[in-house]
């Protein structure tokens, strides 16, 4: 069936979408997604782990962390090892944190979900790497309570081949959106750090810098619609959570990074549609 002027590439893009695709080809498109995910999840474990300590990332440590004993081979497969051993050590039985497989197969999930959504393009490429950006920004922000300026700023360069290769958003709304939520975040951050000098003496901000920075970062890549209805995505299931933390453990301080990734997965999936959705509600019924 090579039609004149075939193009492997365009038949590839858009392949998934089409009512012609093969189912065959569909499952093993997606299995392989996932399988590729859990494996990149492998490595965003140990960048969770090791970057906040400045450890190498290259050098893998392959001995259990309670009784030292070598990590077979066998036992390194992505969450398939850790089911198998029922999440326990081959060895001393200590439990392995099921944070690993967590981490591993919510990767693999949101690429079959980037694929699913975007289809096979420049754009879900990008997105994929996104997501496992984000997932490394929510789980160190969860830990540390900082935002690494690296993964930042790779999200940040991410904006560069976007431009190029993709029609998310126009250069003008990829600056704007870069500002839309970054200043407005500075300038709360700003006002409720004298607030809160004054008030406790302490020197922190109700919205900190890395989250800021992070919102800069990720507005040029998704342009100015997707990243407000990031920013709203991310301080509602932040207020939420918020308030369930605050109520059971009596503590309002709590890291904002985790909800604003959500939030910007969400935008970078289903933004732009959300936000056009909204503009036509506010519009009102169709005139014609
Ligand atoms: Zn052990």
């Amino acid at each position: 069936m090579i039609k004149e002027g075939f193009n492997p590439m365009s038949e590839l893009i858009n392949s998934l979408h089409s009512s012609e695709a093969n189912p065959i080809f569909l499952i093993s498109f997606y299995t392989m997604a996932f399988l590729f995910g859990i494996s990149v999840g492998s490595f965003l474990n140990v960048v969770i782990l090791r970057l906040p300590r400045h450890e190498s990332l290259i050098k893998r440590s392959s001995h259990c962390m309670t009784c030292g004993a070598k990590i077979r081979a066998c036992d390194l497969i992505p969450v398939f090892s850790w089911l198998m051993l029922r999440g326990k050590c081959h060895s001393c039985g200590e439990k392995i944190s099921p944070r690993y497989p967590i981490v591993e197969s919510l990767n693999g999930i949101l690429y079959v979900l980037t694929f699913f959504v975007l289809d096979l393009n420049a754009d879900s490429i990008i997105t994929c790497v996104l997501m496992s950006l984000l997932i490394v920004v929510a789980f160190m922000d969860w830990d540390t309570m900082e935002i690494d300026m690296i993964i930042v700023g790779i999200i940040f360069l991410l904006a560069v081949p976007s431009a190029f290769f993709t029609d998310r958003a126009t250069l003008f709304h990829r600056i704007v959106g870069a500002f839309a939520i970054s200043l407005p975040f500075y300038i709360i951050g700003e006002i409720s750090r004298g607030f809160i000098k004054k008030k406790t003496g302490e020197d922190y901000r109700a919205i900190e810098l890395g989250d800021t920075i992070l919102m800069f970062a990720a507005g040029a890549l998704l342009g100015t619609k997707a990243i407000i209805v990031s920013a709203l995505i991310g301080i509602v299931v932040a207020a939420i959570i918020g308030l369930i933390n605050k109520y059971v453990t009596g503590n309002s301080k709590f890291a904002f990074g985790p909800f604003l990734s959500i939030g910007i997965a969400i935008g970078s999936l289903w933004g732009n549609g959300i936000a056009d959705w909204y503009i036509n509600l506010l519009k009102g019924p169709a005139q014609q």
